[in-house]
């Protein structure tokens, strides 16, 4: 029998500056204890793959200025971290804060040159922007790892260029688990053989050549799940900011409270549908491998925080647990008393769109068949818009379809809960509440799932729909 295996995840937050490294070097020893087995992924400090972005984003537009402002900001932040806890009266602590100090400066001329060459181009491809967005995690693994060291932690900065290996979709690469198995236990077993603990880069992977890639924004808790179901572990535990995953986001809601336990399913929609608190990747690779899953707060950590189960046995009373918000899109309609008769309209439709590049979070069709009508990111409308129009040009001359267009900002509302939908009246109090708040609900969709409804509002009425829906959840 394997020892007990755990992998933890800190987001950026709990890396963000040195009393949270504190934390978390404090959370890593006292798991250590029951874990003897402990790999910990990191994300980059908090702000710094932003600052990278807005950097290269930048340069592209020709301003040099920013991406060096960045570069400056990026390594104060981590000199500050190494100036609070590891610069020490002896010898050999200099000599590692000095050394940790040359490899961020490193790491940042990386970026810098990197910036240098998309102003001097006029663009950065998806695969330089990969590159150039992982050096936030190749950097604060450096630091981690010096932390635990310093504190007697025996430690491994570890890049997962060398352990997860993707396809060539950049800024969004999708893992070969078997690949990742045989690369992520012949680097890490050594070392926990040894009972250290590899600090590994969330958000980065690399293709088989090499070529690095990324996971995608917030990508960092799907690393942990892809290490933990290749090792395998027996527990993947998420660190953030909040005490777990909460029945809504207590940045818009302050009353929202923790959740302690919630289905697989629930999480799933929760997170599809715009809960920031797990990336949407994290819930398949953990419910495969059978690993228990647990988000907690580094900045509370004896509270226990959301604990996540196959069955939350809560398919009978069918309460509405949680409420999420997407903001930012639009809903595109294609209309028109000729779609009837036109043959594959809908395919035709999403063969256009996918064409664009565009996920399609929602997706609602009226029965009648005269209109389809579907959510895009509201930054993709106009291209969605034009696609279709150049995809059913005939249908379009010859008045099949009368238009095709994009709404103003809307926002997409989730309620979940497990067995919501067979639930008598909950649909019934969801439009009721909206409605005595005068809550327009522009369109719905209950889907294929049993856990959540979806309804579209417009981005006026998202903070009062938000807070109606969730003075309903128990
Ligand atoms: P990390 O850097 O730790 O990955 P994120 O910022 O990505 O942290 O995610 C944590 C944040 O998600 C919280 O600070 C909170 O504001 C937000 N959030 C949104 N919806 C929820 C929710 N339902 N429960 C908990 N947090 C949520
Ligand atoms: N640092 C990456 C991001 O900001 C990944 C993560 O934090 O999960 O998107
Ligand atoms: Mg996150």
């Amino acid at each position: 029998m394997q020892m007990p295996t755990l992998v933890m995840k800190f987001g950026g937050t709990s890396v963000g500056n040195s009393e949270a490294f504190q934390a978390a070097a404090g959370i890593v020893r006292s798991a250590r204890g029951d874990w003897p087995r402990l790999v910990v992924v990191t994300s980059a400090m908090a702000g710094v793959t932003n600052l990278l972005l807005e950097g290269a984003a930048k340069a592209v537009q020709g301003q040099v200025d920013v991406f060096h402002q960045a570069a400056a900001r990026i390594a104060a932040q981590h000199e500050a971290v190494i100036d609070a806890l590891l610069v020490g009266p002896r010898r050999e602590q200099q000599a590692t804060a000095a050394q940790l100090k040359q490899e961020i400066g490193n790491l940042l001329a990386e970026f810098t040159n990197l910036c240098q060459a998309f102003s001097v181009l006029g663009e950065a491809t998806p695969r330089a922007l990969d590159a150039l967005s992982g050096l936030g995690e190749r950097m604060s693994v450096r630091l981690l790892s010096a932390v635990l060291e310093a504190q007697g932690i025996p430690a491994q900065p570890i890049e997962a260029t060398q352990l997860i290996v993707t396809d060539r979709h950049f800024q969004d690469a999708h893992p070969d688990l078997a690949a990742t198995t045989l690369s992520t236990r012949r680097v890490l077993e050594p070392l926990l053989a040894q009972g250290r603990v590899p600090v590994v880069t969330g958000f980065i992977a690399a293709t088989p050549e090499g070529i690095p890639t990324t996971l995608g924004r917030g990508g960092s808790d799907y690393s942990a799940a892809i290490l933990g179901a290749a090792l395998p572990a027996d527990e993947v535990w998420i660190w953030t900011d909040v005490d777990g995953v909460m029945s809504a986001d207590p940045r818009l809601v302050p009353e929202a409270r923790t959740i302690p336990v919630l289905s697989y399913r629930e999480i799933a929609e929760l997170a599809y549908f715009g809960a920031k608190v797990l990336h949407p990747k994290t819930i398949r690779p953990v419910i495969e491998a059978g690993i228990g899953l647990r988000v907690c707060n580094t900045f509370n950590p004896q509270h226990p925080g959301t604990r996540l189960v196959a069955d939350a046995g809560s398919k009978r009373n069918g309460a509405i647990k949680a409420v999420t918000a997407i903001r930012k899109q639009s809903l595109v309609t294609i209309e028109g008393r000729g779609m009837l008769g036109v043959p594959g309209v809908a395919a035709r439709t999403f063969a256009a769109v996918a064409a664009t590049g565009t996920s399609v979070p929602l997706i609602t069709q009226a029965s009648s068949e005269q209109s389809i009508c579907f959510a895009v990111p509201y930054h993709a409308a106009r291209q969605v818009v034009a696609a279709l129009e150049e995809a059913f040009a005939n249908e379009l001359s010859r008045r099949d379809i009368d238009r095709v267009w994009a709404s103003d900002e809307v926002v997409i509302i989730t309620v979940v809960g497990a067995g919501m939908q067979h639930t008598p009246g909950i649909a019934g109090r969801v439009f009721s509440v909206l409605g005595e708040r005068n809550v327009n609900v522009i369109a719905i969709a209950q889907g294929s799932s049993e856990v959540a409804i979806s309804l579209v509002v417009a981005e006026q009425d998202a903070e009062t729909a938000v807070k109606a829906l969730h003075a309903l959840t128990t």
